[in-house]
């Protein structure tokens, strides 16, 4: 089913206190939109964050896990640690991976089977670098993105499955895509599914827009009916403006 979904990626950003001291404003914070509320924190805050927001309308999610059910894998997480934590989402394919982790299409069609294979709901980030669009390339790119690490899967399997639109120029960079410039994208994305996948994959998936989105810009990038959402980097590690964006729907 198609969701509105707003999730927080928080990235190497907070330890213990300051998560705790983030959870507790956000959790000051009145949701006036029939959105999804998602945080991610680093893998060392899960628990305590789970534990915290046991009983909000705000669900932690992780921001990576490995492929290996378990073994030798030193510094690494598993899907079944996330598990154990209380955590049912995993965000996978964000483009800080794919860049500093060489984290490529192949290695991420196995982290999608692992984390679907136990359960989790994944979002899949992808998108284009600045050159890519320059070049007009932008839709090949995440096309062939989308194909190499998820069109192996069946049909049944997207409905575990949320997709974010993430153009690499636009995060954490102040640049944010025009709302025209998501609205076609996420059409292309659904186009995508649709040919392969039929109509129903396509209008069921939630398809979340994420580079600089702020309180400023949110509404009219939400307004587009192809934005389901966003994942959100810089404003999410403040509760009242992540909050600004949660009502923006
Ligand atoms: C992100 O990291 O997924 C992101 C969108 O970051 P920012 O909002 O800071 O651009």
């Amino acid at each position: 089913m198609r969701k509105n979904i707003v999730a927080g990626n928080w990235k190497m950003n907070n330890d213990l206190p300051l998560s705790e001291a983030l959870i507790s404003d956000l959790k000051r914070q009145t949701k006036t939109s029939n959105a999804e509320v998602m945080i991610a924190p680093t893998f060392t805050n899960l628990w305590h964050a789970f534990e915290a927001t046991r009983h909000d309308d705000i669900e932690v999610i992780a921001q990576n896990m490995h492929f290996a059910e378990n073994g030798a894998y030193t510094g690494e997480v598993s899907a079944d640690m996330l598990k154990s934590v209380g955590i049912n989402t995993v965000i996978l394919g964000h483009s800080e991976r794919r860049a500093y982790f060489n984290e490529d299409d192949a290695i991420l069609a196995k982290k999608v089977d692992q984390a679907l294979s136990k359960d989790l709901r994944v979002i899949f980030c992808f998108g284009e670098e600045l050159a890519d669009r320059k070049a007009a390339n932008h839709e090949a790119v995440v096309e062939s993105q989308i194909k190499n690490a998820l069109f192996h899967l069946d049909a049944s399997a997207f409905k575990n499955i949320v997709l974010a639109y993430e153009p690499v120029w636009a995060i954490g960079t102040g640049e944010t895509a025009s709302p025209e410039q998501a609205q076609d994208m996420h059409k292309f994305i659904r186009k995508t599914l649709q040919d392969k996948y039929g109509n129903q994959v396509a209008d069921d998936m939630t398809i979340l827009y994420g580079g600089s989105v702020k309180p400023a810009n949110a509404k009219e990038i939400f307004s587009k009916p192809d934005v389901d959402g966003g994942l959100i980097g810089g404003a999410a590690l403040k509760a009242e403006d992540f909050y600004a964006i949660v009502n923006a729907f």
